[in-house]
């Protein structure tokens, strides 16, 4: 599993070891990826087709098929192995960290850039963790400037364990090079009041004053949702609110504007990301080298999932088919922004679309291929050999690998 990972973030050589062969068919012609919130998950339980769904695509289908597929969501705030053992249990199936993205992995590409960085929001020093085994050398939290000046916050002080946790470090002439919003905040007002503290600052150094109020860090976060679906019969406020609200309040102090950037869905690079670690995980776990034709993008929120789809596809090799699902964000009877190919009740229904859909495709090709077969015969053309070879309804591979 970890190999997979590994090699996608170009530490590994691909294995040169010859894989064995299973009894197992997987197809090399589509793929999947899902994102996880209001599709599989729900308040921390699975959506009650999502289990059957994963089977389906693990083999319980009427054609015996495998399918690949990965996990592309937005969420964070814990390391991605500690996330795919929560869905694993989840799920009830085995999903590795070679088949997942979440909204901060791509941040793990700054590393290099940035030295001393701030990073906030997720429970605890969970997003300290994470930033550091992405390689950053410097992690500053808020809780760590808090400690050093508790005066920063006023309406707001650590708690016994948040105080044990928290670095102390004299923040005197410390300069910080970024702001990484990792996860979502667990303190608005606390977090933003240092994020519009370091904005204002000489060059991000912790307790100086700009003249101009524009020279701070440049500000990141993991994803750009401004609402969610989680266990409440109404969708919650999420980081898009964050960043909204930050850049309002900017704004409202310095009267200027403030640019921030967002990764995860819809940016295209978190599909590129996503089209690299597929490529990743058919060949180490499949076997399979070719891009599949078509990948079946299953998502809740047309604003991220359907519209990100949407655009990749128009600038991809293969085919993006957007999937909405009436069970998270979208709200059925009502026009999404982001229209998406097809819009099922459910992540099974989503699944089954695509199975049949692959499946009406190659039965199309095989009665093509059968009338020209014919109206070459009619004509009296010479008929190749290869011609008379049937083809599969759905191209299966017989010897997949499963390095797993
Ligand atoms: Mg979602």
């Amino acid at each position: 599993m970890e190999i997979a990972r590994l090699q996608l973030e170009g530490g590994l050589d691909e294995p040169d070891a010859p894989h064995s062969p299973t009894e197992t068919s997987v197809t090399d012609k589509f793929a999947f990826a899902f994102d996880i919130d209001g599709v599989l998950i729900r308040g921390g339980r699975p959506i009650p087709e999502a289990i059957e769904a994963m089977q389906v695509l693990n083999g319980k289908n009427d054609y015996g098929l495998k399918i690949p597929y990965i996990f592309v969501t937005n969420g964070g705030g814990k390391t991605e192995q500690e996330r795919c053992i929560q869905l694993s249990k989840q799920l009830q199936i085995e999903v590795s960290p070679g088949q997942f993205i979440c909204g901060h992995t791509p941040m793990r590409e700054m590393a290099e850039i940035y030295n001393t960085v701030l990073v906030v929001g997720g429970e605890g020093e969970k997003c300290r963790q994470v930033a550091e085994g992405y390689g950053f050398k410097d992690v500053v939290t808020p809780g760590d400037i808090i400690k050093y000046n508790p005066d920063t916050t006023p309406f707001r002080t650590l708690t016994d364990e948040e105080h044990a946790n928290s670095r102390t470090r004299d923040f005197a002439g410390v300069k910080i090079e970024a702001i990484f919003v990792f996860a979502d905040s667990r303190d608005w007002a606390g977090d933003q009041q240092i994020i519009l503290d370091l904005l204002m600052s000489k060059g991000g150094v912790v307790g100086t004053r700009s003249e101009t109020l524009e020279e701070g860090p440049p500000v990141f976060f993991s994803h750009n949702d401004v609402i969610w679906s989680a266990s409440h019969e109404h969708v919650r406020l999420g980081m898009g609110a964050l960043r909204c609200s930050l850049e309002a309040m900017y704004k409202a102090v310095t009267g200027k504007e403030l640019e921030t950037t967002a990764f995860g869905k819809p940016q295209i690079g978190t599909f590129q990301f996503a089209t690299r670690l597929l490529q990743q995980w058919r060949r180490d776990t499949h076997g399979i080298d070719a891009p599949p034709e078509t990948v079946y993008f299953v998502g809740d929120t047309p604003e991220s999932d359907i519209r990100g789809t949407n655009e990749f596809n128009k600038e991809s090799n293969n085919t993006w088919y957007s999937i909405l699902v009436k069970t998270g964000v979208y709200q059925p009877g009502t026009t999404p922004r982001y229209v998406p190919k097809i819009t099922v009740n459910n992540v099974l229904d989503a699944v089954n679309h695509g199975i049949e859909r692959e499946n009406q495709r190659s039965q199309k090709k095989l009665f093509k291929e059968a009338l020209n077969f014919t109206e070459n015969r009619l004509n009296g053309v010479a008929i190749k050999d290869d011609l008379l070879t049937p083809t599969p309804g759905t191209h299966i591979i017989q010897n997949p690998v499963d390095s797993l």
